[in-house]
């Protein structure tokens, strides 16, 4: 694996799972400790369930109670129960700290996999009748498989996926933090102009707190001129932002993938996570479609011969899955960027009539996203 993110760890704890002798090659000195929240929707539940992973958290960390999207001035949109998602998508989506779910993929790891401050290069994809090499700062090295999880600006993916497209900006910056605990918090989405913010209570009380602001709307400097942003936002987003300490916060201009490549193998190298696919973080997907590609990884492509030809299948089986997902992180993001009143107003009283027809957050949109099974 090159890359010890969700994507390269998801991947090789499923491939040992397989049988497969695995290696992490992490360029940075030890595993993102820092890092805010992350949501796991039900269909990487299930992949991390897959994975054995994260059973005890299935009921510790979900989202409880009441959540959807709101307005700034606090009115709700939408608005569903976690207990009625639940038994929509089979299973409830967890909230968790970023260096929690790393840390437990990490812990599921053969002893010695993961090689930290170590960076890859694939020097050579390989082929049926030739092993892939990848040169690391402790020399070559040649492996039947090759899984690249370098993230979204992949340098496999530049050398041995010209043709595939280049990152392009999103539109927005985005801002993450844990803030401490505060009780009362609910989760919610608010939708402003140019402004989404997302308030999601961790289960030891801390709330992970995410903000994207549009280009359009004008990106505060620092995080004062954020929190004045927001100053007149519902209990208890002010609060919120002015608890975090400044550190913490993680800042980001968000980028995505136009596409996926036209085949997500060369050779033996298998491209997963965001390296084959980023996309905007509004569908909250990213870290779960990474997920279910280490999951069906390791399901159909097993040690031995005929890797190339099993690698081209699983892009098969995955490609038009995320480059969906893609379209519909986009789909989702777009109307968040909107600023002028007129286009915001129409969107919200759209938002509230859906609200009202679907009965819940856009459940059949979000269906075939949320309802994925892993491979039996
Ligand atoms: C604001 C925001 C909110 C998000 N919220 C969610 C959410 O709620 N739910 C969700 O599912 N997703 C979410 N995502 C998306 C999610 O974070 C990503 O999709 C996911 O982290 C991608 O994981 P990855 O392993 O593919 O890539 P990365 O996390 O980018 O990992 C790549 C790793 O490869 C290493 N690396 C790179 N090159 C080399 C090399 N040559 N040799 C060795 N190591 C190398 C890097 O150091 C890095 O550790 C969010 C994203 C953003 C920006």
């Amino acid at each position: 694996m090159i890359g010890g993110g969700i994507g390269g760890l998801a991947s090789a704890v499923a491939l040992a799972r397989r049988g497969w002798d695995v290696t992490v090659l992490e360029r940075a000195p030890s595993l993102e400790p820092v890092g805010a929240g992350i949501a796991v929707a039900p269909n990487a539940v299930r992949a991390l369930a897959a994975l054995g992973v994260g059973e005890s958290l299935r009921d510790l960390s979900a989202l409880q109670g009441e959540y959807g999207l709101r307005r700034p001035d606090g009115r709700w949109l939408l608005r569903a129960h976690a207990d009625e998602a639940g038994s929509l998508f089979g299973d409830r989506t967890l909230v968790l700290h970023r260096a929690h779910l790393v840390g437990l993929l990490a812990d599921a790891l053969p002893p010695g996999a993961l090689r930290t401050g170590m960076e890859g290069v694939v020097t050579d994809p390989g082929s049926a009748d030739r092993p892939a090499r990848v040169t690391t700062s402790d020399g070559d090295v040649e492996a039947d498989l090759v899984v690249a999880a370098d993230g979204i600006d992949s340098a496999t993916r530049t050398r041995w996926w010209p043709d595939a497209p280049a990152p392009v900006p999103g539109g927005s910056t985005a801002w993450r933090f844990v803030a401490p605990p505060l009780p009362g918090a609910v989760g919610s989405e608010f939708w402003g102009r140019g402004v989404a913010l997302g308030v999601m209570p961790l289960a030891d009380g801390r709330v992970y707190c995410y903000v994207s602001v549009a280009e359009a709307a004008g990106i505060p400097r620092d995080l004062d001129e954020l929190r004045a942003r927001v100053a007149g936002w519902p209990t208890p987003v002010p609060a919120l932002f002015a608890a975090v300490d400044p550190q913490a916060v993680l800042r980001h201009e968000l980028r995505r993938l136009p596409r996926p490549p036209a085949s997500l193998a060369a050779g033996r190298v298998a491209l997963v996570g965001d390296a084959a696919h980023a996309m905007l973080p509004n569908l909250g997907q990213g870290g779960c479609q990474a997920l279910e590609d280490g999951v069906v990884l390791g399901a159909r492509v097993r040690p031995g011969d005929g890797v190339p030809a099993a690698l081209e299948r699983w892009s098969g089986e995955r490609r038009p899955r995320v480059e969906k997902v893609m379209r519909l992180s986009a789909r989702i993001a777009a109307p968040t960027l909107w600023t002028s009143a007129v286009a915001t107003g129409v969107r919200d009283a759209g938002m509230r009539l859906a609200g009202r027809w679907g009965g819940s957050l856009g459940t059949r949109a979000l269906r075939p996203v949320m309802a994925w099974r892993p491979p039996s």
